[in-house]
């Protein structure tokens, strides 16, 4: 057990969206702490592990300044460029999207980004689980810790974004995902409909093996996911080589209000995802940054937190809203059936199909 720890930032979550968070905020010369319930940052891994490139990213997010230096990623921990996006529709049909990115292991990602976090001076502490806010102080596995600013970026189910009386995050889906032995080609491959109803199940390629999962909408769906996997690794004829293992995603776009008092919540926590992919990492990744600086500015000379959620709004706000909105739009036209997933896929062809997946409006 911690006497009672004093800091200026506490950050909740090792992710991505919480060692950024660290890092920026202790550059800023505050005191961070940020903790982190499980034994091993990254641990297991429940993620597709794929991240799109910087231009590709900058494409989406406009607004979104001097992102190179947020996803200065080493070379080492890149395991294979991709070249393109399948999109596969229930009866195999298939449409070709030119896009770049990049995949690695989520585990490693996650490890290099809080020792990133621990350069600028942040202090990691494992093993330590947020409980709850007792008279402005965090209680957690580990023993109170006194905070000035605090920081949710513990996911989906967020249990600071509870404590600080902020939106819920509504209707997550569930995902789940493996690693499948073998050689694949440097293609994302996305197979909407079918075996993961209301969502896509997918296969994205690393060295000598494949990220496989699948995720749902539970309105859509009338088995498990483990039932769903189950048809989708017969399908594929997959060799699964570690345990499944699965995690709830965000899909309506960000929760309404982000800030609280000396409280913020980032990342999934505050559903900076792109609903109809899923893909999270880079928004937690800008947002983090977001945080962490005005958190630290806040520490050192008072600048009001409220900055950050008009900061991420102007970067992320209009993307992530039109991705939200071009879901429900699959969600009461696309999904539901096979036959309708089939037919709106046909009537979007190549070029909508690549505004769906780049966040931008389908019909302009
Ligand atoms: C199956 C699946 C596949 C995905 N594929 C991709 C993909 O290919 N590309 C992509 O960009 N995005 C993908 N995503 C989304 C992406 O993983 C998330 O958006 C991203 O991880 C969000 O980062 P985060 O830091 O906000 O949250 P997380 O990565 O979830 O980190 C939260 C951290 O907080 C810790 N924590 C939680 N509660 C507490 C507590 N009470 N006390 C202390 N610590 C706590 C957790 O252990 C965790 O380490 C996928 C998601 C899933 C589920």
């Amino acid at each position: 057990m911690l006497e009672t720890l004093k800091t200026d930032v506490l950050v909740v979550g090792s992710g991505p969206a919480g060692s950024t968070a660290a890092r920026y905020a202790a550059r800023k010369g505050a005191q961070v702490t940020f903790i982190e319930r499980r034994a091993q940052v990254g641990v297991p891994v429940r993620c597709g592990e794929m991240i799109p490139s910087t231009e590709e990213i900058g494409g989406m997010f406009v607004n979104a300044e001097n992102i190179e230096e947020l996803f200065d990623i080493p070379h080492n921990l890149r395991l294979r460029e991709i070249q393109g996006i399948r999109l596969v529709n229930p009866k195999g049909k298939m449409v070709n999207l030119p896009f770049t990115g990049y995949t690695l292991d989520r585990d490693n990602l996650d490890q290099h980004l809080a020792s990133e976090a621990e350069k600028e001076g942040a202090s990691l502490i494992r093993n330590c689980q947020f409980k709850s806010i007792r008279n402005g102080i965090a209680v957690t596995s580990k023993g109170d810790i006194e905070y000035k600013v605090i920081i949710g970026a513990d996911g989906p189910g967020s249990r600071v974004s509870k404590a600080l009386h902020l939106p819920k995050v509504e209707h997550p889906y569930p995902a789940v995902t493996a690693q499948a032995k073998g050689d694949f080609e440097p293609y994302v491959v996305m197979y909407f409909g079918g075996i993961a109803p209301g969502a896509y199940s997918w296969i994205i390629p690393k060295q000598g093996q494949a990220n496989v999962g699948v995720g749902f909408s539970p309105k859509f769906a009338s088995g498990t996911l483990s039932e769903y996997f189950a048809s989708f690794v017969k399908k594929h004829d997959f060799e699964i080589m570690n345990k499944l293992e699965g995690k709830f995603v965000p899909s309506e776009g960000p929760i309404s209000n982000t800030v609280n008092g000396n409280g913020m919540v980032v990342g999934d926590a505050a559903g900076h995802v792109i609903s109809v992919n899923g893909g999270g990492v880079p928004l937690a990744l800008i947002a983090g940054r977001i945080c962490g600086t005005i958190a630290g500015d806040n520490i050192i000379n008072g600048r009001s937190l409220e900055d950050y959620q008009t900061e991420w709004r102007r970067i992320m706000l209009k993307p992530l809203k039109t991705a939200a909105f071009n879901k429900k739009l699959a969600d009461v036209f696309a999904f539901g059936s096979d036959w309708r997933t089939g037919v709106c896929m046909g009537i979007l062809g190549q070029r909508r199909m690549g505004n769906l997946i780049r966040c931008k409006r389908l019909f302009p």
